[in-house]
């Protein structure tokens, strides 16, 4: 090679490579190799293929992350049932079965009691909160820390914003209506509706439509409008209570498999939590913009009748729910940690939301309203 053909061919290397500047710029031998390397990851889901919201949420970061890397990491997205049951996803991403999920951490509960306070508490924090704690308030830590011995790694990954109370083929009218109930309802929200005299089925979203047609069971919450009507639970059901107690602005979580997190090169890892960020900001803005006009088809189109939960049905669930949480703090040393942090940000962000956020809805009612 001569020396003006040893020149070009270093010329051509730092376009490829984007660095023209001096030496010290100049990529090594690893970086070079990171970034010609493409990264085929599997995502795996509890809902159902492309439900809207929850489920066109991971593929839209999925997307994202493969615009942004340039292909170099490319993740490709299943559904429930598509490899793995929604409820094998905790398993199947620890194993390494699949590099990433996306679901929500109450449904671990039976492995891991304390996780449900990461996705949604009853009477707990709303969406804003729970982003405030997770990324400011020590959650996010704590989170890790208790999904480590996995070999996981969470983000949250989206959120719904307050959910509905669910739907009912029969009135609720008092805390005697619960009784022998049989509902699908997750996480802590589930052993409150036992304990209130309710029984409680745990069931994957896609499973829910059928159970509740057949009379498996009598009752299911899921979402919201948006995607309540997505899956048609106004034609198996009467009565669409409010407000979502039981989930008050659940967390959706990205769980990464931390040996994969690992051989990711750092601009990659850099893409996938931006773009599981955007991804938590994106939900709940489009729940926010969706629900009102879902709920107005199911109202107006569909003649649902909506009712508000009675104010002793929703004081004795309240009740039940203190006892229920600080029970789940008594499970080991981390859930107690965990417990106390969540319980102290509520305290302080509910004082200081009772002057900002809850005062100025309040003071932005119409007389109508209340
Ligand atoms: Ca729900």
């Amino acid at each position: 090679m001569t020396l003006l053909q040893g020149a070009l061919v270093s010329v051509c290397v730092s376009l490829v490579l984007g660095g023209c500047g001096g030496d010290s710029a100049a990529p090594t031998q690893t970086q070079a190799t990171e970034q010609q390397t493409a990264y085929r990851w599997k995502l795996i889901t509890t809902w159902p293929k492309n439900l809207p919201g929850l489920g066109t949420a991971p593929e839209r970061m999925a997307e994202q992350v493969r615009k942004m890397s340039n292909g170099r990491l490319d993740i490709k997205v299943y559904g429930a049932g598509e490899l793995v049951g929604a409820f094998e996803v905790f398993d199947s991403v620890s194993r390494g079965t699949a590099e990433m999920g996306h679901g929500a951490a109450y449904y671990w509960r039976g492995k891991l009691p304390i996780a449900a306070m990461f996705s949604t508490v009853p009477f707990g924090m709303t969406a804003q909160e729970m982003n405030g704690w997770l990324n400011y308030g020590g959650g996010m830590e704590l989170w890790r820390e208790l999904y480590q011995p996995f070999g996981l790694i969470p983000l949250a990954c989206g959120n719904t914003g307050v959910q509905m109370a669910g739907w009912f083929n029969r009135e609720i009218n008092s805390v005697e209506d619960l009784a022998g109930l049989k509902m699908r309802i997750p996480g802590l929200g589930g052993e409150v509706f036992q304990r209130a005299g309710g029984t409680p089925v745990a069931l994957p979203g896609g499973e829910i439509f059928t159970a509740l047609q057949t009379g498996v069971i009598d009752a299911t919450e899921w979402v919201g409008p948006y995607n309540d009507l997505a899956f048609g639970l106004h034609t198996v059901a009467k009565y669409y209570y409010y407000p979502g107690w039981h989930e008050p602005g659940p967390t959706l979580e990205a769980i990464v498999n931390t040996d994969a997190w690992n051989a990711l090169p750092e601009d990659l890892r850099t893409m996938l939590e931006v773009a599981v960020q955007a991804t938590n900001d994106d939900m709940l803005s489009e729940f926010t913009a969706r629900n009102k006009a879902a709920l107005d088809t199911l109202v107006g189109e569909h003649g649902v009748e909506l009712r508000p939960l009675p104010k002793d049905v929703l004081e004795r669930l309240k009740a039940v729910s203190e006892e229920v949480v600080a029970e789940a703090a008594g499970e080991n040393e981390l859930a107690g940690r965990i417990y106390e942090s969540y319980m102290g940000y509520l305290e302080s962000v509910r004082a200081y939301h009772a002057l900002s956020e809850q005062a100025y809805l309040n003071a932005r009612l119409s007389p109508l309203e209340q």
